[in-house]
């Protein structure tokens, strides 16, 4: 009787949870039901195909399947998960075998921003979501390449996120490059943007730049060998050295290049690091992205005499003239010429 009356509230519930029943292509994965009381939000670490890992309000690392349809998922968005019951009978107990360390990813959330890279055949990637601020590191070695700072500001601004460009190793300061210092400071401070100056072998700047990050989402950019893990390292609470990578939850190697990390620093701010933030170079895709991305620049858009100025010799340029009269920096306007002269040859 006990046996019979088992078996007829497990019917029910399979009843009530058909309509939350999921596809998933995996086979043994049918079975699976959800439970609605679970429902949470998590936020998104990394994501391989059809699986991904995510963190809980209460930073609890969990495992995920992802119910079909959802759409890009990216590293930084969040998502509504249920937890998943396995509902499989088994034969001789005739009671449910549930299995609780399951999660389904059911939605995704609306996102303030999605920044995408272009991938094998110029197909778009989604990178990483939700980010509040593009942190542009640059070094003393390598060289600093301000044609890719300013390719990278176009990011942040068409995202739009804030953007801090950092100088990392400034420790090898001398005569010669003290120069390219006080320069890269003054052409990106006199148009708005906060510079710092870092050396994590010295600890220089490494408290502005950790009072920089706080309060909300940052992802650092930048040619590889700058310095990027050194400063995350370098101002990452202790605790979080060893918890904010997905190597323990996936038993994935530390050190391959899947794995993606979201940090957390004090005064929550998050850091977020994935192979494909890593090896993230901008794109544009139109004129007006990169006329937008140049905040100095694109001041004086409208302004020429000309509607369709190319800003090359006609007369009444007001690019051309901000740059004479000493109010846009010859350097920036240059890069912008450039940038627009390379995107027209790629179309
Ligand atoms: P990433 O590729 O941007 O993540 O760069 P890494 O953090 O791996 O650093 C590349 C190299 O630069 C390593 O050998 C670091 O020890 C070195 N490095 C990092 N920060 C500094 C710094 O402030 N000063 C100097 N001199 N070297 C640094
Ligand atoms: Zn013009």
């Amino acid at each position: 009787m006990a046996k019979r009356r088992l078996s007829e509230q497990q019917k029910r519930r399979i009843q009530s949870n058909q309509k939350n029943r999921i596809r998933i292509n995996q086979p043994e994965d049918s079975r699976l039901q959800l439970d609605e009381s679970s429902t949470q939000t998590a936020r998104v670490i990394s994501h391989h195909g059809r699986q991904l890992f995510a963190e809980t309000q209460d930073l609890k690392k969990i495992k995920c399947k992802i119910r079909q349809n959802l759409g890009d998922i990216a590293c930084g968005d969040y998502v509504i998960v249920q937890q998943a019951i396995d509902t499989a009978i088994d034969s001789h107990a005739g009671e449910s075998v549930s299995d609780a360390s399951q999660y389904v990813v059911v939605a995704v959330k609306d996102r303030t921003n999605l920044l995408v890279k272009t991938g094998f055949g110029g197909a778009v990637k989604p990178v990483a979501a939700n980010i509040g601020q593009l942190v542009i590191v640059t070094a003393l070695k390598p060289k600093p390449n301000p044609y890719l700072i300013d390719r990278y500001l176009t990011a942040a601004e068409n995202l739009p996120a804030k953007a801090l460009v950092v100088i990392n190793k400034v420790d090898l300061s001398d005569h010669e490059n003290k120069k390219i210092i006080d320069d890269l400071t003054a052409i990106y401070s006199n148009i708005g943007y906060h510079v710092i100056c870092t050396s994590t072998k010295q600890d220089i700047g490494l408290a502005a730049l950790s009072e920089s990050l706080s309060n909300t989402t940052s992802i650092l950019v930048g040619l590889s060998g700058v310095g990027k893990s050194s400063l995350v390292k370098a101002i990452l609470p202790k605790e979080e050295i060893k918890i904010g990578d997905t190597s323990t939850a996936t038993g994935e190697g530390k050190h391959t290049t899947t794995v993606s990390a979201l940090y957390h620093l004090k005064d929550n701010g998050i850091i977020i690091d994935s192979p494909g933030v890593r090896d993230f170079t901008p794109i544009n895709n139109s004129i007006d992205e990169i006329t937008n991305g140049f905040v100095d620049v694109r001041k004086y858009n409208g302004a020429c005499k000309f509607s369709n100025c190319s800003h090359n010799n006609e007369p009444g340029c007001a690019m051309r003239q901000a740059v004479s009269d000493g109010l846009l920096d010859e350097r920036r306007f240059n890069n912008y010429m450039r940038l627009l002269k390379e995107f027209s040859e790629q179309q």
